[in-house]
């Protein structure tokens, strides 16, 4: 596996010793832990719950909270390569993940001092589980327009509407949502033993279909204000905000991982089978395939590198080549993942390979986030041409 990361804009070094380290412990864990199991956890719609305490007990629920926060104080680029690891054994623990530290984040970041003593240790440490309350039936890419209504009620809020796809939202302990308070966008911390709340299990889709998807009923829910997070009408500008952008780096990294594992299926499958008197690898065509599939990968991992880098340093730049990173790795994953089933001919439309698997969770990649349209509607507003 590439082992590049960029240590400022433009330019690429290897790892560190000690993330070289770091990213050979994850990758035995996934292949011990999480890779022999992928595909009954994508049958069965549902990941082992004994995985959830696993990735606590390692603290990687929370690892990028800073350490004084009670979290793992993980350094992105080796965050990022913790999420291509997981990504390439299950997008399902990946979107975990993604979805527990963008409400662990927010909390540190926007919570009142009075919501950070109460929940920022506990979620730094995984040991309450967060996820992102956002989309609902009516509203998805348009996001900062739901309909979900809250209203000042004594020293509290009580929130009403109807939350969809929420990943994880049968087993997560408290969701951040957003909701309308007086026409604002506000942002909140509702944990599930609110008064009013309510959650019902959703079919699983067809791609990450193990992350246990829940709808949210909101009926009268009350909230204390300090769960509040943010100001009055900052919720989706700011808390959201910066809350889709760690979103977007965690799925662009684990887009990396489809790719990476789709090479790999394809690199095993095309040495083993024979067509035209000689191995698949050895016809040009399957050569090229193969081709594609490493350098855009590499290209993609470059990218995140590129962006973790940014992130970490706090360059002003760093949420458009998230996003850049994003739409790139997400379309390299389900390129890769079509061509893996091609170069897998009819078995890679069978259960017995992965593949097929691997092109359902990358086709989330491009609608999770920001979809693939609206990072291409976003991107050119934001980068400057000469960067
Ligand atoms: C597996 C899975 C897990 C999810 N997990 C969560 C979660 O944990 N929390 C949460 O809040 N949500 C979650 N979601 C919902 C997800 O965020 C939305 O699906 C996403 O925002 C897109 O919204 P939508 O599906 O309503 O599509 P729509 O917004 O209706 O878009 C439909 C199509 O129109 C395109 N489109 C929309 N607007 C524009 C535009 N302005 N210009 C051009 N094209 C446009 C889109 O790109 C897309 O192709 C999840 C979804 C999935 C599939």
């Amino acid at each position: 596996m590439s082992t590049l990361a960029a240590v400022s804009p433009g330019m690429q070094v290897e790892l560190a010793p000690e993330q070289r380290e770091a990213q050979r412990i994850f990758r035995g864990w996934v292949d011990e832990h999480v890779v022999p199991h992928a595909e009954r956890w994508d049958r069965d719609g549902a990941i082992d719950r004994s995985l959830i305490d696993e990735l606590r007990r390692r603290r990687w629920l929370g690892a990028p909270v800073a350490a004084e926060a009670g979290g793992g104080g993980m350094d992105l680029v080796t965050y990022g390569l913790l999420t291509e690891e997981l990504g390439r054994g299950c997008s399902s623990v990946r979107s975990l993940l993604t979805v527990h530290d963008m409400a662990a984040l927010s909390v540190a970041r926007w919570g009142s001092p009075e919501l950070r003593d109460e929940m920022l240790a506990p979620l730094a440490r995984g040991e309450v589980l967060g996820a992102l309350g956002l989309s609902e039936p009516n509203v998805g890419s348009d996001a900062a327009r739901v309909e979900t209504v809250a209203r000042k009620q004594g020293d509290g809020y009580v929130l009403d509407g109807h939350k969809k796809w929420m990943t994880f939202g049968q087993v997560a302990d408290c969701f951040l949502v957003l909701a309308q308070l007086e026409g604002a966008a506000t942002a909140f911390l509702v944990p599930t033993d609110a008064p009013g709340f309510s959650r019902s299990a959703q079919e699983p889709p067809a791609g990450t279909r193990a992350s246990l998807l829940a709808e949210l009923h909101l009926d009268g829910c009350a909230v204390a204000a300090r769960h509040r997070l943010g100001r009055v009408g900052f919720g989706f500008s700011h808390v959201i905000s910066s809350a889709l952008d760690h979103g977007r780096y965690s799925v662009a990294w684990g887009s990396v991982g489809i790719a990476q594992a789709c090479l790999e299926a394809c690199l095993d499958y095309t040495a083993e089978r024979r067509q035209g008197g000689k191995l698949l690898r050895e016809h040009q065509l399957v050569q090229q395939m193969l081709t594609e599939m490493i350098a855009n990968s590499r290209a993609a991992r470059l990218l995140c590198c590129r962006a973790g880098h940014l992130r970490r340093t706090g360059d002003p730049g760093a949420t458009a080549e998230t996003m850049i990173a994003k739409y790139f790795a997400s379309r390299t994953a389900t390129a890769a993942a079509r061509d893996a089933i091609q170069l897998h001919g009819a078995n890679g439309l069978t259960d017995a390979y992965p593949v097929g698997r691997y092109l359902r969770d990358s086709l989330v990649t491009e609608i999770i986030e920001g979809s693939t349209q609206i990072q291409q509607i976003s991107i050119p507003l934001m980068v400057p041409a000469d960067l």
